[in-house]
């Protein structure tokens, strides 16, 4: 994604209610934050927050975190936000390395991944989202049947998805290498920002549906 650094988006998201600060303070308490006991997905690496919104409003008995690092993206999606509050939707500026600081085990029921920073070079690749190492994180987090979905139209960074997922402990529930020619796994698809640009494009998008392997 190009970043622009966008003057005041820093201030902006510190003075917005729909941030989350001080996280840490939430741990196990999410409940108590949206003040229902309504099931908890998150997106990690929402991007500009589209399909995050589309699901919030679509599924008002269910509460969305939405992970974007870097506060110049962030933005986009606040600003969207604040035009049409959604109650079961709150933002988290924070890398996901930090996961387990935030979440206590099993408080999430859903994690979303779409369409991923790619990481290529070979030494960067704990860092990509899908890797085991943040699968072990999503683990810890995960409620038992939890679930986590991944989107991408990159073939490689698929590929090496899949391969993560037996080493770590989980197996593929639902697979297609063609999302939007698979109409079982089509059903309901929101699209986000990047699946409407690269299916615009002819690209194949390829999904996952994961859960652990027990
Ligand atoms: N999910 C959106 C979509 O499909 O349109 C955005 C995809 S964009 C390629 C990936 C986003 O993930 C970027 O905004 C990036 O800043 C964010 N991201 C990547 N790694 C992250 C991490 N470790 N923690 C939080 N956000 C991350």
């Amino acid at each position: 994604m190009r970043l622009r650094n966008i003057p005041g988006s820093q201030e902006m998201i510190d003075k917005s209610p729909l941030v989350i600060k001080e996280a840490e303070k939430t741990r196990g308490l999410w409940k108590e934050l949206f003040g229902n006991d309504h099931p908890l997905h998150m997106e990690v690496g929402m991007g500009k927050g589209k399909f995050l919104m589309t699901l919030a409003s679509e599924n008002p008995g269910i509460n969305y975190v939405g992970i974007e690092r870097y506060s110049s993206v962030l933005i986009r999606a606040l600003q969207k936000m604040e035009k049409n509050p959604l109650p079961n939707l709150v933002f988290l500026c924070m890398d996901a390395s930090e996961l387990e600081a935030v979440f206590a085990e099993g408080e999430v029921a859903r994690i979303y991944l779409n369409f991923s920073d790619p990481w290529p070079k070979e030494r960067h690749a704990r860092r990509r989202l899908t890797s085991g190492a943040f699968l072990a994180r999503y683990d810890h987090i995960l409620e038992p049947d939890g679930r986590i979905e991944f989107k991408t139209d990159n073939r490689a960074l698929f590929d090496f998805a899949v391969s993560e997922l037996g080493p770590a402990g989980w197996k593929a529930e639902k697979l297609t290498y063609d999302l939007h020619h698979d109409e079982e796994m089509m059903a309901g698809n929101v699209m986000t920002e990047y699946e409407e640009r690269f299916s615009a494009a002819g690209n194949p998008i390829c999904k996952y549906i994961i859960c652990r392997n027990v």
